[in-house]
């Protein structure tokens, strides 16, 4: 049996990554999504289990101590990571996975996974990214500034990864990112 494909879906705060992540996991039924360890405080609305694992710091520090996630990153204050065994059971078993992460945590798993197929997901403008950022309401000034300065440096990594797609439209760039995963499947290596 072939392995699953580990579907590495980034971009910048903003950037629509979550909404992208939902609407292809609706037309794609068998794509598995990795549910990430956080110690951010939960959103109103959020489940834990579901959106996130919500952690407390001691208990996130102690993931990493046990080596329990494939990759952790800090972002704005908060710790976020990746399961490790979730992800290792879901590829051998044959099914697709996909982790909605953000770039420093990416190139980590590209480290370890280089085979992986890694999309970033680019705002139409940066304009734009600021405006989907701000309207989002769940964030004070300060953030949504610290948020800004953070996607402009993660701009610069595009060059890591394999696949560039313009969220400019959220069926669009499900269609396009549904077509790299067809492609992706079909690729002559992995028969
Ligand atoms: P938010 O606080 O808006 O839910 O997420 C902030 C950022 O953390 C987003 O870019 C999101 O994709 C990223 N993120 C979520 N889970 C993980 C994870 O497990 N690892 C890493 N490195 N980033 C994550």
């Amino acid at each position: 049996m072939n392995k699953g494909l580990l579907i590495v879906l980034s971009g910048p705060s903003g950037v629509g990554k979550g909404t992208v992540c939902t609407e292809l996991r609706q037309r794609h039924k068998d794509l598995v999504y990795s549910v990430s360890a956080t110690t951010r405080v939960p959103r109103a609305g959020e489940v834990d289990g579901v959106n996130y694992f919500f952690k407390s710091k001691d208990q996130f520090l102690d993931m990493i101590a046990r080596d329990a996630l494939l990759e952790h990153a800090e972002y704005v204050g908060n710790y976020y990571g990746t399961p490790r065994d979730f992800v290792e059971r879901t590829l051998a078993s044959g099914k697709d996975i996909i982790l909605e992460i953000e770039v420093q945590g990416a190139l980590k798993v590209k480290e370890k996974f280089p085979q992986g197929v890694f999309i970033f997901l680019v705002p139409p403008s940066l304009d734009e990214l600021k405006d989907r950022i701000t309207g989002r309401g769940t964030e004070n000034s300060d953030v949504i500034d610290h948020r800004m300065s953070v996607a402009v440096e993660e701009m610069n990594l595009i060059r890591y990864y394999d696949y560039a797609v313009v969220n400019d439209q959220i069926d669009s760039a499900c269609y396009r990112i549904q077509s790299i995963i067809t492609a992706e499947h079909c690729r002559k290596d992995r028969f």
